[in-house]
């Protein structure tokens, strides 16, 4: 049973004559735990014709660059031999995700797609309800509990969406059943010159003419089949000591599924059931899945219902008040956007934890507080301030571009936080200090292991 609160109608084209059921995958990469490839399917099954997927790869999806391209095509190869295994085809093409979705629908019954939650996401599906000529159907699978189920409104902070998540959590916390297509789609024929051979990844992350300002990273493979390994390891050696270990920057006691997530690559909600069968400790649990679920699903709400998310003007007044009052304030140190990309601060934490983002395309949690902290600590303005570090985060973070991605940098700057005693430069914002990291953690060792990560 797939939750009605999931499904939401986006035109009023009727089911109409066609070859195939058209899943149009976008957000949720991933073939198991997806509540829109099966409701594809179920559908697919009762007007007794196949599911066929397809899947649009642009060369300039906004911020992305040759390290995002790189994982989201392991991702997809993944995905291409997961539903070959269904029995259902996979048509990926080199083209802007609407038009690829508009052009493959032309010979289907109905149209099902996931949900997105940032600007261009609900452009593209918008165009494209408005362009099919039959039934386009969403499915939001990306979030435990759907976001307007939790609230229709902006929240303040974890502490107001917390309770709403909870009391609908019984409800969601069960797995989409896999439904079996009753006729495959392998056999069919689409002929696209624009079509690309997914699972050979080098040969098509040469051929997209994309950003590669930004290199691909080793450190992480892209893919449902990666995510499963390191879950699991994280589960049996990790999840124990996730509560009171995990802001241990020196240490690796976090589950890395954030590039994972961001890409649809896995399901918050089959991470959420894993936990809940393992062996570890219900404070362990409880922990874990205050991050995966409320904090994520914060992120959610915030791009969902704050329409400036990208921008400075999305902090809560005070925060913009309080930084304005300080604006005149002597900085001790004052760093251009290009001196913080090359990590050339005096401050040798700082710099480390920016060299661990380029170096390997994720910033430990702990350290993503500090980073954005000082950003605003030594740039000229707040403004420059959050630019400098929503630019940053984007272009190196494989889980960038992410709803956390924009939630994450606001809360340094006060958002989802609450006034705090007031000092130069931050007003009442929240402010982290290097003693603060010498005492909580082993940040020489982190240091070391940075620069161990950088030599060649
Ligand atoms: C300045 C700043 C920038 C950030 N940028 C991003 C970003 O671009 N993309 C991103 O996914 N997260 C971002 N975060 C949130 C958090 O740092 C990462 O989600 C986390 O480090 C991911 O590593 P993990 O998967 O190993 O985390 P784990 O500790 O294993 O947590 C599991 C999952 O819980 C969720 N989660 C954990 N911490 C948070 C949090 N604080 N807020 C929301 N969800 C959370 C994530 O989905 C994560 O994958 C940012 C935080 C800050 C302060």
């Amino acid at each position: 049973m797939i939750q009605p609160e999931r499904i939401r109608r986006l035109n009023a084209q009727p089911v109409v004559r066609g070859r195939y059921v058209l899943y149009w995958m976008q957000a949720s990469q991933r073939a198991g735990c997806n509540h829109a490839l099966e409701y594809a399917i179920a559908r697919a099954n009762g007007l007794g014709v196949p599911v066929v997927v397809a899947f649009g790869v642009t060369g300039d999806y906004p911020e992305a660059n040759e390290r995002h391209y790189a994982f989201m095509l392991e991702g997809l190869a993944c995905v291409a031999r997961d539903l070959k295994k269904r029995g259902i085809q996979f048509v990926v093409r080199h083209g802007s995700p609407e038009r690829v979705a508009v052009e493959a629908a032309k010979g289907a019954s109905l149209l099902v797609t996931d949900r997105g939650y940032l600007r261009h996401q609900h452009a593209w599906r918008e165009h494209v309800a408005g362009h099919v000529g039959c039934e386009a159907i969403q499915v939001e699978t990306d979030a435990v509990v759907p976001a307007e189920t939790v609230s229709r409104k902006e929240e303040f902070a974890a502490r107001t969406i917390r309770t709403k998540i909870h009391a609908h959590l019984k409800t969601f916390l069960v797995p989409p059943r896999e439904t079996r297509p009753k006729q495959g789609s392998l056999a069919m024929r689409f002929n696209a010159p624009d079509r690309l051979d997914i699972e050979d990844v080098d040969g098509t992350l040469e051929r997209l003419k994309i950003d590669r300002s930004v290199r691909r990273v080793r450190d992480y493979v892209g893919g449902a089949d990666e995510a499963d390994k390191l879950f699991t390891a994280f589960l049996h050696r990790k999840l124990a000591d996730y509560a009171t270990l995990r802001n241990e920057p020196s240490l690796d006691c976090v589950s890395h599924m954030s590039p994972y997530l961001h890409f649809g690559q896995v399901s918050p909600l089959d991470l959420a059931l894993r936990v809940e069968e393992s062996a570890a400790p219900r404070a362990a649990k409880d922990v874990f899945l205050e991050e995966l679920i409320v904090r994520r699903e914060l992120s959610i709400n915030f791009v969902l219902y704050n329409e400036r998310y990208d921008t400075y003007g999305c902090l809560p007044a005070w925060a913009r008040a309080t930084l304005r009052d300080q604006a005149g304030d002597r900085r001790a140190h004052v760093y251009s956007p290009d001196e913080f990309e090359n990590a050339e601060t005096h401050d040798p934490y700082w710099n480390a934890a920016q060299r661990e983002m380029v170096l390997t395309g994720k910033m430990h949690n702990y350290m993503r507080m500090y980073w954005g902290k000082k950003i605003i600590e030594w740039s000229a303005t707040p403004q420059e301030a959050f630019a400098t570090a929503l630019h940053l985060n984007n272009k190196y973070e494989l889980d960038g571009r992410d709803p956390n991605s924009f939630a994450g940098v606001a809360w340094c700057f006060g958002k989802h936080d609450r006034p705090w005693t007031r000092r130069p430069v931050f007003g009442t914002v929240r402010w982290m200090n290097d003693k603060g990291l010498e005492r909580k953690c082993d940040i020489k060792a982190y240091v070391t292991k940075v620069e161990s990560m950088a030599r060649p």
